[in-house]
């Protein structure tokens, strides 16, 4: 019989580590259900599970038998996900948690007490950039904003006797102003720091960080890797450099409690198994439509990092040679009225703030995700009155270039430009 690994931990067949992506994605981490034969990982709705004894309940607590007790700490659904993740990042050990919200404070929390310090690179997810200044802030961790994190020399610079880690996303959005990933683990491994990487926009279909030089890899599984928008998850991957980083991490979470439903580990798994199918068509479509806005008289700017006019292709070309995501903001000429009119216009696109869905969406940042930013941040991540933000789904992209033509043609041009 197979025994459930509840850490989380890669305990599948070495041989498995040979296969492709796509073989990867529908096995990789399956333990065989002993009790009926399920070929699919059952839902286990359980908070609890049985003892056979005295000692086995003082064996669980104690760490000394490798059963489930209680969901907060390891669930079988969870675990099986957990496995799976790791494997496709290239990573020790995962943990699963409640959101990516919380995969990155957990993972903060994990390496960071007061006093501590994070360099960060400055264009980020607005939810992670607000953590780290206002809350971290409250509690005495605070953290500095490089503007370009592939400066060497600037990024070096940002570092203190304090700093402890440093953050970068492997595709930041909306301006995908990509890292480079070698560089930015060189700097900080010359500084004895550990890096994370966020890599939700990106997913190890694209680009796997800990091939790379991270330390630690963070997901929202609500994006790409679940890809249906029905299951909010986060996951933290452990590349194995940190001593003892998974099983603090795990401890953390499950004294915080963002627990995972296993209803939703069961809808990440769902999803994960169709990954690179669907990450192709996403990046696909993105480049076609891509290159199509930048043939628009009405389009000022299109920051893709796939199109040769991007100043990141040359590290696309470098770490994201299986496509280029499809999250990524272009901007109108004619500003606000012009981006209102687009949005208001489109039929097929979803007016909607999530991103990685099969369904394409479309929103207007400085107006929503980025309103609290001063105009000069805004300046700062290339976000003016007229960009809008793409996240690219997998619908047959001559329907998506004729909801965007067909809106885009409404907007009435500013009468000076020419
Ligand atoms: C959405 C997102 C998050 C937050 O994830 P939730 O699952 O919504 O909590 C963090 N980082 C990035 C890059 C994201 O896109």
């Amino acid at each position: 019989m197979t025994t459930a690994v509840p850490d989380g931990a890669v305990h599948t067949d070495p041989a498995l580590q040979a296969y492709g992506f796509a073989t990867e994605q529908v096995h990789a981490g399956f333990v065989p259900d002993a009790g009926h034969g399920a070929r699919i990982t059952p839902v286990y709705l359980s908070n609890g599970f049985l003892f056979d004894d005295f000692d086995q309940a003082a064996g669980r607590f104690a760490g000394e038998d490798e059963g489930y007790y209680y969901t907060r700490y390891g669930n079988p659904t969870i675990a099986s996900v957990e496995r799976r993740l790791a494997a496709l990042e290239r990573g020790q050990a995962s943990v699963a948690v409640a959101s990516g919200q919380a995969a990155l404070t957990i993972t903060f929390l994990t390496l960071l007490q007061q006093g501590d310090h994070v360099v960060s690179a400055r264009s980020i997810y607005e939810g992670t950039r607000g953590l780290l200044r206002e809350d971290f802030a409250r509690f005495g961790i605070t953290a500095s904003f490089v503007p370009d994190p592939n400066d060497a020399d600037a990024l070096a610079a940002a570092f203190r006797p304090d700093t402890k880690a440093v953050f970068v996303e492997s595709i930041p959005n909306p301006g995908n102003e990509l890292p480079d990933l070698e560089l930015v683990t060189r700097v900080a491994h010359a500084h004895g720091v550990p890096v994370i990487v966020d890599n939700t926009l990106a997913t190890p279909y694209l680009v796997r960080p800990i091939l790379h030089g991270a330390d630690i890899v963070v997901h929202s599984t609500s994006k790409f890797l679940s890809g249906h928008g029905s299951a909010i998850g986060g996951a933290i991957v452990d590349a194995g450099t940190i001593p003892d980083f998974t099983a603090r991490a795990r401890e953390l979470a499950g004294r915080f409690g963002p627990t995972l439903s296993p209803f939703n580990a069961f809808l990440l798994q769902q999803g994960i198994e169709t990954l690179s199918l669907r990450v192709r068509q996403h990046s696909a479509n993105a480049l076609e439509l891509a290159r199509w806005l930048e043939g628009r008289p009405e389009v000022a700017s299109v920051a893709y990092s796939g199109l040769t006019s991007s100043p990141y292709h040359a590290l696309a070309a470098r770490y994201l040679p299986n496509g280029q995501g499809s999250v990524f903001a272009f901007t109108l000429r004619g500003g606000i009225d012009a981006a209102r009119s687009l949005i208001d216009n489109v039929t097929l696109f979803s007016r909607m703030t999530h991103l990685g869905d099969v369904r394409s969406l479309i929103l207007h940042p400085a107006s929503t995700t980025h309103i609290h930013l001063t105009p000069a941040e805004l300046a700062e991540n290339g976000i003016g009155p007229g960009t809008i933000r793409l996240s690219v789904g997998i619908e047959d992209v001559s329907d998506l270039v004729r909801d965007l033509e067909r809106s885009i043609t409404r907007v009435r041009r500013p009468p000076f430009d020419r």
